[in-house]
């Protein structure tokens, strides 16, 4: 039979999707940035949230909602919001949470992006900023002015990997009133629920742990509906939004969350140990350690390992970096060199990274600013991966070896 719509129609229009009565295992990827209404009552009824409906790909689409709602349950949240990047959480937060004449109190210690996003982009939008030591809630608390909405730290600080103090900084909160905003990235809820230890929201870098392989940029935040509600009409408004495709690859990383984890501490917890034995190495950061000036907190908030980040002075400094940088990166085309590890300004991912945060995720701070922190000269970070550990340990070996030439 003949269609009856022409050709250049018929190639614009798809058929329709098969029908299945069996389902699919795991989720599909829906790339549709617009969905099609069938009358006018159903466009007001989804407009008005009287029926759930998908509208405009800015707005969400199914895979941010699969993502958001495993995600709100893996924190123990009520909601959550995937967005396009870390940074494009937190800066939802301030839209959605805060506003012009807020005050936040943020640790001193943090990802130095973060830090510069709270200092010079904050600022702008009105919202004032004070740092304190998140280690002591004494130094918090007081920071917190009249016009304090919102404290903000890491649960694992970047690069010195220092502990907040959780316990302490949720009594504050609770008892003044205030958001207590917890940048989980370094443990991933497979190690560190902050919500079960008072945080009221929660925020990841999505481009680390939960997706896990090094291949997507998004940002997490999970908390009570109306601050998730508040973020993401911000979110929507200036158009943060995740693409589905990401969305996805996230969700698949996080089905191999929990061993992940597991073998991401157990080889970082046998590297922290492997380096505080060498000569070249002047101090390592890893709340595994008995020396870890938290070791206490850190056993009593991360019972099931420590995770994947540590970072280590070497006694060399600067020069010392930059011969662990020759000896690391190896050569890619000559067998056996070709393994070592990449110098890589991220973490997370399955393979073992490393970086130097003062000319990386540090850069924007000053000498001087870099140097308060316990930023040093010698300081590299290591993403420690899932690999074996006696070819970790080798690698290092010889980069230790270089660096104390
Ligand atoms: N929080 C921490 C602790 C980070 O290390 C990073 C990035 O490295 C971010 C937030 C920002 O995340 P993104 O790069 O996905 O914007």
């Amino acid at each position: 039979m003949k269609p009856r719509l022409r050709f250049a129609t018929r190639s614009v229009r798809a058929a329709p999707p098969p029908r299945s009565a069996s389902t699919p295992l795991v989720p599909g990827i829906q790339l549709a940035n617009v969905y099609v209404f069938q009358d006018l009552e159903q466009v007001d009824a989804v407009w008005e949230g009287q029926e759930g409906g998908y509208v405009y790909g800015r707005f969400g689409t199914p895979n941010h909602t699969i993502l958001e709602e495993t995600l709100a349950s893996l924190e123990g949240g009520e909601a959550g919001l995937v967005l396009s990047s870390g940074m494009g959480a937190l800066s939802a937060f301030l839209l959605g949470g805060l506003r012009k004449d807020d005050h936040l109190v943020a640790g001193r210690d943090l990802y130095g992006a973060t830090t510069a996003l709270l200092r010079e982009q904050a600022t702008r939008w009105g919202i004032g900023v004070s740092f304190a030591d998140a280690t002591e809630a004494a130094s918090v608390e007081a920071a917190i002015t009249d016009a304090t909405r919102a404290i903000v730290v890491e649960a694992v600080s970047n690069p010195l990997l220092r502990m907040a103090d959780l316990p302490g900084l949720a009594t504050i909160a609770r008892r003044r009133g205030l958001m207590l905003l917890v940048d989980s990235t370094f443990t991933s809820p497979a190690l560190l629920r902050p919500l079960e230890h008072g945080a009221t929201v929660v925020h990841h870098s999505a481009t680390k742990y939960l997706s896990g392989h090094g291949d997507v940029t998004a940002g997490v935040l999970v908390g009570s509906r109306s601050v998730i509600e508040a973020a993401r009409a911000q979110a929507v408004r200036v158009g943060l939004n995740l693409g589905p495709f990401d969305a996805w690859l996230t969700l698949r990383g996080l089905r191999t969350l929990v061993v992940r984890m597991e073998r991401h501490s157990a080889n970082a917890l046998a590297l922290a140990r492997f380096l505080a034995r060498r000569t070249e190495v002047a101090r390592v950061h890893y709340p595994g350690l008995p020396e870890h000036p938290q070791h206490i907190l850190a056993r009593t908030l991360l019972p099931d390992g420590f995770g994947g980040m540590l970072s280590f002075e070497l006694a060399g400094g600067a020069k010392a970096v930059e011969r662990m940088f020759t000896a690391l990166t190896g050569d890619a085309r000559t067998p056996g060199r070709e393994g070592l590890i990449p110098f890589a300004p991220s973490f997370g991912d399955v393979t073992t990274t490393w970086t130097y945060p003062a000319r990386t995720s540090h850069r924007p701070l000053s000498d001087d600013e870099r140097a308060k922190l316990g930023i040093g000269a010698g300081l590299v970070r290591l993403s420690v991966g899932i690999e074996a550990i006696e070819d970790l340990e080798e690698w290092l070996d010889l980069a230790l070896r270089a660096a104390g030439a």
